[in-house]
């Protein structure tokens, strides 16, 4: 069979290895230059590791990719425990009433302060830091590790009671099967029920706008099931990054016979019967991989239209980053930071040389600057010099020592439809292997719901797509 995958990322490399085991000829289309799609890296001349555009790491229990790495024989994976924190405005009197029982991860550059003197200290600071830039006089940005249950029972912002609460309600998701109850619910709804109003407005409320914008109060209960499922202390990378991983699969696929097509986007896909026209080759069956929106675009001319106008229901979010390459670290400490303050219009940084070493980035600190747009946002069409220029201040903000006379280099990345919108009608519309198209199947990142994305349900995706069509003898 003369198979064409559409896509060279995880879910394409992965269903491409799987095929070419059966003995059929697979082609792969893969716009960019390189494979590896959302999780592809780059490489400066003096780092000896690729860097993924948009930050990633494995989760413990991602044993989809992890068992896969082992059958493909490839073990550069290794995992380690780095920090992650939130950032919050915290006020005077918080400040006053605070009394800090071990580890507070100051904003500041200071770690770990775990002695009385720190209520004082933070006064101090507080008191320079009020010349900045917020009007508010009474502001502080402190970060808190909410790492594990002894982090949040630590957290000042929420009386002992509500944190209880909210460790039992964290308890039952991570320990509960998925229940349907979960679709019928938002997460805002959900979250308020259990954990109370005031929980929700501390502790959730800015993650949710600042990962999904305007849609945030209609995101289903089942995201926040999925991702308090999912979360684990121990996070993974691997060495050279995860585009050495991709190349070694680049490199199985080759001695596969697999035909591995770069710099090929694909605009435009012809029926011949029952088989498809790309590239002046015929093809018995088409796996895409393409975010929803562009593979409804690029086959317009051959789905039907009620079929079309399903998927077009679905929503997404772009992710764009911004890399800084610095002399000295953003964050002291902290590898993972929400930003739950709304007053930092930044959805999360993430000081990658906190989880991994700087020698292997030729001793410079890296640091993702995160957001997720819609794209008529004004972040969204700025170049990466306009984005600097707007973010600057603020992250003098979380860290006064910060300066852009520290940065060797920076970068952008955006990635369109990086994020579904795990509503209603997502729920509805959302695509499946099978199409109306006999021999056209979708394998894509909208398919791991109630999983947020990830390289181990592309893996997962890859797998079950091969199965589904081996199973369903459509061969
Ligand atoms: C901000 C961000 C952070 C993430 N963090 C993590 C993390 O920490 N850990 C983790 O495991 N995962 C993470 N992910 C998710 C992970 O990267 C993806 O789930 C995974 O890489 C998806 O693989 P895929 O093959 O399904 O899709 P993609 O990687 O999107 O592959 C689709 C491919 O199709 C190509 N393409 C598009 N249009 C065309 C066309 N017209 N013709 C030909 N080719 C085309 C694209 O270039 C791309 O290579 C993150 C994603 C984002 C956006």
């Amino acid at each position: 069979m003369k198979i064409a995958i559409l896509g060279g990322g995880f879910t394409g490399l992965t269903a491409a290895y799987y095929l070419a085991k059966k003995r059929h000829q697979v082609t792969i289309f893969e716009k960019e230059k390189i494979f590896g799609g959302l999780a592809a890296g780059f490489k400066q001349e003096k780092w000896q590791w690729y860097l993924e555009r948009t930050y990633h790491h494995l989760f413990a229990n991602d044993t989809d990719i992890l068992n896969f790495a082992k059958e493909v024989g490839f073990n550069k994976i290794f995992f380690k425990e780095p920090e992650t924190a939130s950032i919050y405005k915290i006020s005077k009197s918080e400040i006053l009433n605070y009394k800090p029982q071990s580890r507070i991860n100051s904003a500041h550059g200071k770690q770990y302060e775990n002695d009385q003197n720190s209520k004082q200290k933070s006064l101090e600071n507080l008191n320079l830091e009020n010349s900045c830039l917020f009007s508010a006089s009474n502001l502080e940005f402190r970060i808190f590790p909410l790492d594990t249950p002894q982090d949040l029972l630590k957290f000042p912002l929420l009386s002992f009671p509500k944190k209880f609460r909210t460790g039992l309600v964290l308890a039952f998701l991570k320990f509960s099967p998925f229940f349907s109850l979960y679709e019928r619910y938002t997460a805002k709804e959900f979250l308020k029920k259990t954990m109370g109003d005031d929980v929700w407005n501390t502790l959730w409320r800015q993650l949710f706008r600042k990962k999904f914008g305007k849609y945030a109060e209609i995101i289903l209960a089942s995201f926040i099931w999925a991702r308090i499922k999912k979360r684990t202390k121990k996070l993974g990378y691997i060495e050279g990054g995860f585009q050495t991983f991709v190349n070694y699969l680049v490199k199985k696929l080759k001695s596969l016979q697999v035909n591995l097509l770069t710099s090929y986007e694909i605009k435009e896909i012809k029926k011949r019967g029952d088989k498809f026209l790309i590239n002046n080759q015929i093809f018995d069956k088409i796996i895409s991989t393409l975010p929803t929106p562009i593979m409804t675009k690029i086959a317009d001319n051959i789905f039907p239209a009620d079929f079309l106008q399903k998927l077009r229901k679905l929503e997404y979010l772009h992710a764009l980053n911004l890399i800084l390459e610095t002399n000295e670290p953003l964050l002291d400490k902290t590898y993972w930071l929400n930003v739950s303050a709304s007053q930092i219009p930044i959805m999360g940084i993430v000081q990658q040389t906190n989880f991994i070493d700087k020698k292997y980035y030729g001793g410079g600190d890296i640091c993702y600057l995160a957001w997720y747009l819609d794209e008529k946002d004004k972040l969204w069409q700025m170049d990466k010099e306009q984005l600097l220029a707007f973010v600057s201040p603020y992250l003098k903000k979380i860290n006064p020592n910060y300066s852009n006379t520290q940065l060797r280099n920076y970068f952008i990345f955006k990635a369109p439809f990086a994020q579904p919108i795990f509503d209603k009608d997502f729920v509805k519309n959302k695509p499946d292997f099978i199409t109306p198209l006999k021999n056209f199947f979708i394998a894509n990142l909208d398919m791991t719901y109630p999983y947020d994305r990830g390289t181990n349900y592309a893996v997962k995706l890859g797998q079950e797509v091969v199965k589904f069509i081996h199973d369903k003898k459509i061969f």
